[in-house]
C-alpha cells in the first residue's frame, strides 16, 4: 500500500506573519491524519518561520526548488544543504512554472533529483503536458519522457523514494481539472514508464500525485482512483480549511 501524500505549494505567497498564522490554523485541523503525509512548501524566506511553527506537529516542511550545486556563484539560488539546515524534508523540482518562466530543462531537473536524493531530501518531481500537447494526443508521450529524463541514472531503490506529480499545465491555477479518469489513466502511463526503467517493484512503490486545481470539491473523487496517491495543491493550500479538507479527502 502506498501512503497518500498531500503537499501544499504556496508559490510566491504569504509573508512571515501570514505563514505563522496559516500554519497555526492548519495544525489542529490535520493533527489526526497520520495515515497521510502532509507537507507545506512555503517560499524560501519563510522556511525558518515555518519550521518553528510546525515543530511538534505531523506536518512536514518542503521547499519549492533548489540548485544542484553545493555552493558558489549562483546568485539568488539555494542548495540542498541550506534546505536541510532548516529541517526541510521535501523539495518540489521541475514545477511547470519553473520550466516555463525560469528556463528549467529536463536535464537540469535530473541533476537536481540526483543531488536531492544524495542529500536525503525527497524530490517531488512535476511532469505535465500543455494544452497544445494534450490536443495533439501526445500527453502520455510527453509525461513519460519527462519522467524518464528526470529519473535518468538513479537506481531502482532511489527511484522508490521519488514522489512524482502529474500536473497538466492547462489545469494549474485555472479552475480546470483533468477528469478523475483522465488523471488516473495518465498517472497509470507514468507508472508504466517507471516500470519500463526500474521494474514492477519500484513502479508499485513510487507515489504519484495529481495536481491542477485540486480542491475540497474534487479531492475525494481523484483520490479514490487506483493510480492517484496524493495531491500537489496550489491555490487551495493557501486556506487552512480547504487544505485540511483535501488532506481528509
Ligand atoms: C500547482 O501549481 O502545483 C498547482 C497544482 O496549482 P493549483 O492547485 O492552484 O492549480
Amino acid at each position: 500500500m502506498r501512503k497518500p501524500i498531500i503537499a501544499g505549494n504556496w508559490k510566491m505567497n504569504k509573508t512571515a506573519e501570514e505563514t505563522k498564522a496559516l500554519i497555526k490554523d492548519l495544525i489542529p485541523l490535520v493533527s489526526d491524519t497520520d495515515n497521510v503525509d502532509v507537507i507545506v512548501c512555503p517560499p524560501f524566506v519563510n522556511l525558518a518561520t515555518a519550521a518553528e511553527a510546525l515543530a511538534g506537529s505531523n506536518i512536514k516542511l518542503g521547499a519549492q526548488n533548489m540548485h544542484f550545486e553545493k555552493s558558489g556563484a549562483f546568485t539568488g539560488e539555494v542548495s540542498a544543504d541550506m534546505l536541510l539546515a532548516f529541517g526541510v524534508k521535501y523539495v518540489i523540482l521541475g514545477h511547470s512554472e519553473r520550466r516555463q518562466y525560469f528556463g528549467e530543462t529536463d536535464e537540469g531537473v535530473n541533476k537536481k533529483v540526483k543531488v536531492a536524493l544524495q542529500a536525503g531530501l525527497v524530490p517531488i518531481v512535476c511532469v505535465g503536458e500543455t494544452l497544445e500537447e494534450r490536443e495533439a494526443g501526445i500527453t502520455s508521450e510527453i509525461v513519460c519522457k519527462q519522467t524518464k529524463l528526470a529519473m535518468l541514472g538513479i537506481s531502482a531503490e532511489e527511484a522508490k523514494g521519488v514522489v512524482l506529480a502529474y500536473e497538466p499545465i492547462w489545469a494549474i491555477g485555472t479552475g480546470k481539472t483533468a477528469t478523475a479518469d483522465d488523471a488516473n489513466d495518465t498517472i497509470g502511463a507514468i507508472r508504466n514508464a517507471v516500470k519500463e526503467v526500474f521494474g514492477e517493484d519500484t513502479a508499485q512503490s513510487v507515489r504519484i500525485q495529481y495536481g491542477g486545481s485540486m480542491k475540497p470539491g474534487n479531492a475525494s473523487e481523484l483520490m479514490a482512483k487506483s493510480e492517484i496517491d496524493g495531491g500537489l495543491i496550489g491555490g487551495a493550500a493557501l486556506k487552512a480549511e480547504d487544505f485540511s479538507q483535501i488532506v481528509k479527502f
